[in-house]
């Protein structure tokens, strides 16, 4: 019994689905072309105008745009820069991103560029099978990031009910969790297993409560085998990730039929794969850039935006019956942090998926890249607690398995807990040694 919030949107086949994009893609241009002068700028400075789109294909004559012209662009244009269609008092929510590269990006949303981003998390939740019935909580701090507040605000659209569980310990959570009933949970995967931990030494096991879905963003949790079942067993429930970021809106989300691939919700977006090289779009199926154009944010809109992560899209027949295409894998890696060695190109969630399944609860992995002149070299740090004869046992088998699975010679080594460079609650997965 699978859920689908609007089946004649979703399961359109793509030519109809193509005209109505093309219909909303003339509209949403012809309104930036008038007034957003972040916009206007770039196309004047490539010599296009908007009357040059004239059906999808054209979007690729348009210019490219790097989060980074989104920032620079706000440093000179404070404070909100001129990625704005409609004056400012039409504006009604901020949010900005953590700054985790330099500065942090301040967005702003207009009411239909607001409730246009909340139907496409209520679209992703309902693929989760997210109703009426449910009662969310939210277990995090209810900051500028805009990172569950889609959510918070989709589930009210389902008709679900929400508690947002911000500034509280984790223990007060989990209190709550237990005494209202609550079905689904939104959180990090990996707060999740921290919470699932905490629970289990406070004596109460979190598989026995109602809650049935779990809804993961901000790293990948059930699209990683050993995540997914490690979350399974823990809360007896199905983890669901979306993808989203502060600059497009929610983008794709995982269905019912499937454990593998997301799907791009393309009714609401056009996605293109570009070589990050060449800057040219690849034909399907081949690994690339997402690059994003949203259709319904026009007011404050991204218009073939570079989302640095790196992707295969593919047409398929999901059983579900919606005719998006899929994100085969999901995001595979960042397009800064691909590894090549010696004609091998590997990213450090790869080697992460090799190895997790090594780890016991709350152990970490880390990618460390370096280079000694002549050559790029990996390191696999493994935070290990337990016996230092185990600890070498497991070290061996990690570099065995990176040979085998990856065909990459690594130098794994354990390291105390705790010596992985965390940023709050997220580990450093990768760290790139080699321009320094
Ligand atoms: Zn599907």
């Amino acid at each position: 019994l699978m859920t689908i919030l609007n089946p004649k949107i979703e399961c359109a086949p793509p030519e109809v689905r193509d005209r109505w994009r093309l219909k909303k893609l003339k509209e949403g241009l012809n309104r930036v072309a008038v007034s957003n002068s972040f916009y206007r700028r770039k196309w004047h400075q490539a010599g296009l105008s908007v009357d040059d789109v004239r059906q999808l294909a054209d979007l690729a004559l348009l210019p490219l745009t790097e989060k980074a012209e989104f920032i620079a662009d706000q440093a000179e244009n404070p404070i909100f820069g001129t990625n704005l269609t409609e004056p400012l008092a039409n504006y009604r929510r901020y949010h900005q991103t953590t700054g985790t590269t330099g500065q942090s990006l301040k967005w702003l949303d207009s009411e239909e560029g607001w409730k246009w981003r909340t139907r496409c998390a209520a679209m992703a939740m309902a693929a989760a099978g997210v109703t009426e019935h449910d009662i969310i909580f939210f277990p995090f701090s209810f900051s500028p990031h805009s990172a569950f507040w889609g959510l918070f605000d989709g589930g009210q659209m389902l008709g679900a009910m929400v508690i947002a569980g911000g500034g509280w310990s984790t223990e007060q959570r989990i209190n709550s969790i237990l005494g209202n009933g609550v079905t689904v949970l939104a959180c990090t995967p990996t707060y999740a297993l921290h919470m699932a931990r905490v629970a289990l030494e406070k004596g109460h096991d979190l598989a026995q409560s109602p809650i049935r879905i779990l809804l993961h963003s901000g790293e990948p949790g059930a699209l990683v085998p050993h995540i997914r079942k490690r979350i399974e067993k823990a809360f007896g429930a199905r983890p669901f990730d979306y993808l989203g970021m502060t600059e497009v809106g929610a983008h794709s989300f995982l269905c019912e039929a499937r454990v593998d691939a997301l799907h791009v919700i393309e009714s609401e977006f056009i996605a293109e794969v570009i070589d990050p090289a060449t800057n040219r779009v690849l034909p399907e199926g081949q690994m690339g850039e997402l690059v994003l154009t949203n259709l319904g944010r026009w007011a404050s809109p991204a218009i073939r935006f570079r989302t640095g992560d790196m992707v295969v899209l593919k047409s398929v027949l999901c059983d579900c019956g919606r005719t998006f295409r899929i994100l085969e894998g999901g995001v595979l890696g960042r397009r800064d942090q691909m590894i090549i060695i010696r004609g091998i190109n590997v990213f450090p969630e790869m080697i992460g998926e090799v190895v997790g399944p090594l780890l016991k609860e709350g152990e970490e992995w880390q990618v460390v890249l370096e280079n000694d002149g002549a050559q790029d070299s990996v390191t696999v740090n493994l935070e290990l607690q337990g016996a230092t004869e185990k600890a070498e046992d497991i070290v061996k088998e990690a570099a065995r398995l990176c040979k085998v699975n990856l065909e990459l010679t690594v130098k794994v080594s354990a390291v105390p807990p705790g010596s992985i460079d965390r940023k709050g609650a997220k580990i450093l997965r990768f760290k790139d040694m080699r321009a320094t």
